[in-house]
């Protein structure tokens, strides 16, 4: 099996899982009960919290363990909500957020507050001009601006969103679940207010997150009841996870710094040059200003567009080296994860969160892609336990699963979506 399927989760680590065994098997205390053992495990987690801290650039005190993304997106936005209303009801939100805060944001306003998306360009990049006009609102209690996105990588220029955020006077929260080790995330000269993580996406295991929450601003926790997390996410600890959690995040830490992150970019990269070089039209979803995407179809590398040419697989793109999203007019993506399943190789079109839907990705369609393109979209996302080998075995799937489907399109009755895991 080729796995490129990691942005809808990872492989946990074996070390991970090593240092996890020992609070599954002895290692049973509550670690807020007062012996010796339960006081190692209490320990353990504050080791677990500092790795945390450590690769945010942020201080333990600052990280509340949480059972995930979700979670931890949840609980920022109804502590927003608890914080600030009646006087300020308004929520702003980027227009390709994860369902984790999209749905959040729904309920927001159906319970009377109002919700202002901010656009993305056709890259997939936040609009800063509109995002500075929907900040400067009067009654804005909170902004929530993803780092990278989930579907297609695209980063967001963080630097520049906390400053006009802070800017209008409004606390912002970024969901970094698809950013964490993937890019660097230094707190300490990126001031977010709140940002949101999630293990599973960093080779520790389902069901632990952490939300960090800067020591500068308000949090009212949404769980109560024993008081744990300092009080901000009562509940008895989920040990194994998030001594799992401590390790994934030490792991990170190392490959950001040893080149690993680097060489998985390499791989993503060298997988979308075959493709792209063998397959006429296609392009990635997410990639620098350069690209553009085609009503036609008829769009692909070196293509004329506007009288210039337009390389659409150009370095420097803003997205996380680990995904590609790739547009293969003309062929269906729902056939396509069939076909690539029967070779093992697998990934997704769109995402997972909406599996069984039959309309576009809604972020697709906010960077402006036509239900037919979208329709055609598949995304692969990449970790370190991908080779070199299984990038080029898998460019050489897609590039004849894609010319199947393309020989037998004539008399089809075109695309159908289908969404899979994010
Ligand atoms: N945010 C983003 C960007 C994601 O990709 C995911 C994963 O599906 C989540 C939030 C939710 O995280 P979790 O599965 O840990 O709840």
């Amino acid at each position: 099996m080729i796995y490129l399927d990691n942005n809808a989760t990872t492989p946990v680590d074996p070390a991970v899982l090593d240092a996890m065994l020992p609070f599954l098997r002895g290692r049973h205390e509550n670690p807020s009960s007062a012996y010796r053992g339960a006081r190692a495990v209490r320990a353990a987690l504050d080791e677990a919290r500092a790795c945390v801290a450590r690769l945010l650039s942020a201080t333990p005190e600052e990280i509340v363990f949480t059972s995930g993304g979700t979670e931890a997106d949840n609980a920022v936005i109804e502590s927003a909500r608890a914080l600030s209303w009646p006087s300020r009801r308004r929520l702003v939100i980027g227009a390709t957020e994860h369902p984790a805060v999209m749905e959040p944001a729904l309920r927001w306003e159906q319970e009377g507050g109002s919700v202002t998306r901010v656009p993305v360009g056709r890259d997939g990049v936040i609009d800063l001009a509109a995002f500075e006009q929907a900040v400067a609102q009067p009654d804005v209690a909170l902004a929530s601006i993803m780092w990278a996105n989930n579907e297609t990588g695209a980063l967001a220029p963080m630097h520049d969103v906390v400053r006009i955020a802070h800017a209008a006077g409004v606390l912002i929260h970024t969901d970094a679940v698809q950013a964490v080790g993937k890019v660097g995330i230094d707190l300490a000269s990126v001031p977010v207010d709140y940002v949101s993580l999630s293990g599973h996406k960093i080779h520790a295991p389902k069901g632990v997150g952490a939300l960090f929450v800067s020591r500068r601003v308000r949090f009212r926790p949404w769980m109560l009841g024993g008081g744990q997390e300092h009080g901000r996410r009562s509940g008895t600890e989920n040990v194994p996870g998030i001594i799992g959690l401590g390790v994934a995040a030490e792991l990170m830490q190392r490959q950001l710094a040893d080149g690993t992150t680097a060489r998985v970019a390499a791989l993503r990269d060298a997988f979308e040059k075959q493709v792209l070089a063998a397959l006429p039209g296609a392009f990635c979803t997410t990639n620098t200003a350069d690209t553009r995407v085609r009503g036609s179809g008829q769009g692909g590398p070196g293509v004329v567009d506007g009288g210039s040419t337009r390389a659409l697989n150009a370095a420097g793109a803003r997205r996380s080296g680990a995904t590609s999203s790739f547009c293969l007019p003309g062929v269906d993506a729902a056939g396509m994860l069939i076909l690539l399943d029967a070779e093992g190789v697998c990934c997704s079109a769109g995402s997972a969160c909406h599996a069984g839907a039959v309309h576009p990705s809604p972020v697709l369609e906010a960077m402006g892609l036509d239900a037919a393109h979208a329709a055609s979209t598949l995304r692969f996302s990449f970790s370190r336990f991908n080779t070199e080998a299984e990038a080029h075995a898998a460019a050489a799937s897609v590039i004849a699963a894609a010319g199947k489907l393309r020989a037998l399109k004539d008399g089809d009755e075109g695309p159908v979506v289908v969404s899979a895991p994010d």
